[in-house]
């Protein structure tokens, strides 16, 4: 009887607490749910959408080829020795110091002969993968300059947009156009192969080949000069992973010597240049979602923006930059916070350090040689 009663009771409390417990499963279900579409969402989707960078001290999160970053900041449109190229695409955002190098190469150029940089693609506004192009890019530590000199006259919004750019290598061949290519394509090219921060370059094996061909005197930087598909109308230039990002995860180092070897004479081989066995096959960044990203690019995704681009904007001459905040993590640091942007910066990345003098391509005897 007692025993009737409690199942009684038991059944009667059951059905009280069914609706409510009911109501929790269901949101318990739901939300997972939510958050598994969300982790199924595509990264480039979720970052490609971004206009503006995340508020936070400068920090890359992953690899090149797979990550995020915090803290960026933009390249101005114009400057004395520079011209940012398809503004369209926003993709005038890096870190502060990948910023701050090619404004400063800009200038070295400018003092070498080159007239100026008409600047390509750098990250997104927080990194990530893009709609379209690139592997890489994604953590604010890549950048594009055209191998196309700056004109003399100002480029308007739709030039920079259509002006197509000159292609220096023969596509059969794999050959640099001789009419075209110039001493100064070299010493450009030495120019940023010099600085420290300057981890690698990426060009096409022709114009690898034809540095190793003429390039005379100091053949050390010719290292950081690495053969690659594309690269025909700009150079890529890669910088280290930088201090204060810990979760930013080094590529390997190059290996020793000119580079100018059997790895080189492969390119003009069939091999590299047989089409795809499957040329439908989606590219790695078409596929990942933010469960292949590392953790942090939620919150990088999830961060709070500035109030304008312009705030994030990079000016080497110490103005402030909005973005830039010293704190040190992302999920730590939600509240802008005003810096200076070139005392933040490593010396050779400053606008304002001295540039040594480089002697391209003079010839010298090479010491102990
Ligand atoms: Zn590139």
């Amino acid at each position: 009887m007692i025993r009737l009663e409690f199942a009684e009771e038991l059944m009667k409390m059951l059905q009280r607490a069914w609706t409510p417990l009911m109501a929790a499963a269901f949101a318990v279900l739901t939300g997972l749910a939510a958050q598994s579409a969300a982790a199924e969402e595509l990264a480039k989707d979720l970052f490609g959408a971004k206009q503006l960078p995340a508020v936070a001290a400068p920090q890359s999160f992953g690899f090149y080829s797979k990550g995020c970053f915090a803290g960026g900041v933009a390249i101005p449109m114009d400057g004395p020795h520079w011209e940012v190229m398809r503004p369209s695409r926003n993709r005038r955002w890096g870190h502060p110091v990948m910023i701050g190098l090619i404004e400063k190469l800009s200038r070295d150029a400018a003092a070498d002969g080159w007239p100026g940089l008409l600047v390509g693609d750098i990250s997104q506004p927080r990194g990530g993968p893009m709609l379209t192009g690139h592997a890489s890019h994604q953590i604010g530590l890549d950048a594009d300059i055209w191998l196309t000199p700056m004109p003399d006259n100002r480029l308007s919004t739709n030039q920079r947009e259509k002006m197509s750019a000159t292609l220096l290598v023969d596509e059969k061949t794999h050959l640099v156009k001789e009419a075209l290519w110039t001493p100064q394509h070299a010493r450009l090219l030495k120019r940023a192969a010099s600085y420290p921060e300057v981890e690698r370059i990426l060009v096409n094996p022709g114009i690898k080949k034809k540095l190793c061909d003429t390039v005379k005197g100091d053949r050390a930087w010719l290292r950081k000069i690495r053969p690659f598909w594309g690269h025909d109308y700009h150079f890529h230039i890669r910088i280290g992973c930088q201090p204060g990002s810990p979760g930013c995860k080094r590529q390997e180092a190059t290996v020793r010597g000119d580079g100018c070897d059997q790895s080189l004479a492969w390119w003009f081989t069939d091999e590299p240049w047989r089409p795809a066995k499957n040329p439908d096959k989606p590219k790695a960044r078409e596929l990942m979602t933010m469960a292949s990203l590392p953790r942090e690019c939620r919150a990088v995704l999830d961060a709070p923006a500035p109030s304008s681009a312009e705030a994030a904007t990079y000016y080497g001459d110490g103005r402030s930059i909005a973005a830039a905040a010293p704190e040190p993590a992302v999920a730590a640091a939600p509240e802008p916070a005003i810096t200076s942007g070139a005392g933040a910066l490593p010396a050779s990345a400053n606008a304002f350090a001295a540039t040594p003098e480089i002697g391209i391509p003079l010839p010298r005897a090479r010491p102990g040689n």
